[in-house]
């Protein structure tokens, strides 16, 4: 293997994933030198199978919305399913958004996914190079230095004006400038796996995530094109430190606590390995820093509840591939920039931080799945639009729905309080299972 010719860039971008594949192509679209390090081979597994209607409008700026479409089933609502509240399920249609413009999102094989990404962004003329690891990067000086390794061990050098950070959860320039930090108010883990001959929902709605609350978590049902389905549990740590069985069992136990999901899964058989991902919420202090910045997961990650992963990370990437293309002009002042697009990263985050903080709580579950007669008010219709709209992804400057979202939340408050002592009891278990 010998792709490395030139070893001086404009841009050097740490990952092939979604983040990395999107900066890199865009930047490249506009006349950078990019090259992209990543250290795996595509396609390659990885989880995050659900996207997000606001995933369209970049995956069209990146010309490769078609092939999407090709590889993944549409998603036109979110599914919500409860043992303890009046509705046992409600359906979250993206077209009864505040803001309807993007009915449905696709579920893909992330395999697939990002392979479409990488090729892309190889064909848009950036320098990608696969089984590259980044094991080092040099900062100090205004060119911008990283030392890889490639798979027969040898090491290579590279440098650039501007270094991007997209290496997702190994979050390579986070560790080096020991600015990751667990989110102290979040602490769940995953189990999960694909299973074939799951019973999917019928017609429009075969598409669909289903979500399942129960006593140690949420579960999710992803189905994918090729009939194989994506299920994986996201529990409170306690109860997976109780396993005691082979983890493909446990998974297996777990998803038969709920009925429903016994039901759908009575004739599936898990394809490939059970997999594991432990406490997953984290965040860097730094967002950038002279010359480099950290997009997508290698700045934070919260949780998978609202398939929001792939879009903030596609997202920090677009409004990154501007912000780095003017900082290299060098014609506008650096920090206002800087902050604008960290600050606009952040809203993002936040908007989706509210509702993953609150997923669990049973004044959350009582708000979101009222009986049908009260769900057909029009203000509780209005209310359940705007929570729509941040489901979809299109919370960010949506000054349509600032309010019914004030609204939303105050009723969440009545709801808290009405029920004082179960949602008390609720925020204690929480917080004890945070600091374990
Ligand atoms: C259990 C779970 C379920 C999830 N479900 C969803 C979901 O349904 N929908 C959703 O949108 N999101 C989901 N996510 C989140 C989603 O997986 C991520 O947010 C998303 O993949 C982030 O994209 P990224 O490009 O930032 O990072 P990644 O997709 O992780 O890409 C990073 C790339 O960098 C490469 N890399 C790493 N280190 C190096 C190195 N040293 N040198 C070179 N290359 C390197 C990696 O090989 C990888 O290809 C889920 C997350 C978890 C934990």
């Amino acid at each position: 293997m010998n792709p490395v010719q030139q070893n001086h860039y404009d841009v050097l971008v740490i990952g092939g994933g979604p983040a990395g594949t999107t900066i890199a192509s865009l930047l490249a679209e506009k006349g950078r030198s990019v090259c992209l390090l990543e250290k795996a081979h595509h396609p390659r597994f990885h989880i995050g199978e659900s996207l997000l209607p606001m995933n369209l409008p970049i995956l069209k700026k990146l010309g490769v919305l078609d092939q999407v479409d090709a590889i993944g089933i549409k998603k036109y609502a979110a599914e919500f399913n409860s043992t303890d509240t009046l509705l046992a399920q409600d359906t979250f249609y993206f077209a009864k958004a505040t803001t309807p413009g993007h009915p449905f999102a696709y579920q893909v094989r992330r395999s697939e996914f990002d392979e479409i990404l990488f090729k892309n962004c190889k064909k848009k003329g950036v320098v990608a190079i696969e089984g590259m690891t980044v094991i080092g990067t040099d900062l100090k000086d205004s060119v911008k230095k990283i030392h890889a390794q490639d798979e027969q061990g040898k090491r290579h050098e590279f440098s650039a004006r501007y270094l991007i950070d997209a290496s997702g959860r190994d979050t390579v320039l986070a560790q080096q400038l020991n600015s990751k930090h667990k989110n102290p108010k979040h602490k769940m883990a995953a189990i999960y796996g694909h299973f074939n001959n799951v019973e999917r929902r019928t017609g429009k709605d075969a598409g669909n995530i289903s979500i399942y609350w129960f006593k140690h978590g949420w579960i999710w049902l992803i189905p994918l094109k090729d009939g194989i389905t994506s299920i994986g549990c996201v529990c409170w740590p306690d109860y997976l430190k109780s396993r005691t069985m082979p983890l493909a069992e446990f998974l297996q136990q777990t998803l038969e606590l709920i009925p429903e999901v016994r039901e759908r899964i009575r004739h599936a058989q898990l394809e490939g390995k059970a997999q594991a991902t432990g406490n997953y919420s984290y965040q860097s202090n730094t967002m950038s820093g002279d010359g480099f910045l950290l997009i997508g997961d290698a700045y934070a990650f919260v949780d998978p509840v609202f398939s929001s992963g792939v879009y903030l990370a596609m997202q920090s990437a677009t409004k990154g591939a501007d912000l780095v293309d003017q900082l290299l002009e060098n014609n506008t002042p650096h920090k206002s920039l800087i902050s604008q697009f960290e600050s606009s990263v952040a809203e993002e985050i936040n908007a989706f931080c509210w509702f993953i903080y609150r997923f669990n709580s049973p004044a959350l579950h009582k708000l979101l799945m009222s009986s049908d007669e009260a769900a057909q008010h029009p203000i509780k219709q209005k209310l359940k639009s705007a929570v729509i709209s941040v489901l979809a992804g299109d919370a960010y400057n949506n000054t349509k729905i600032r309010l019914p979202l004030r609204a939303f939340k105050f009723l969440y408050l009545i709801n808290k309080l009405a029920e004082f002592k179960k949602n008390h009891a609720f925020n204690h278990f929480r917080k004890q299972q945070n600091q374990t």
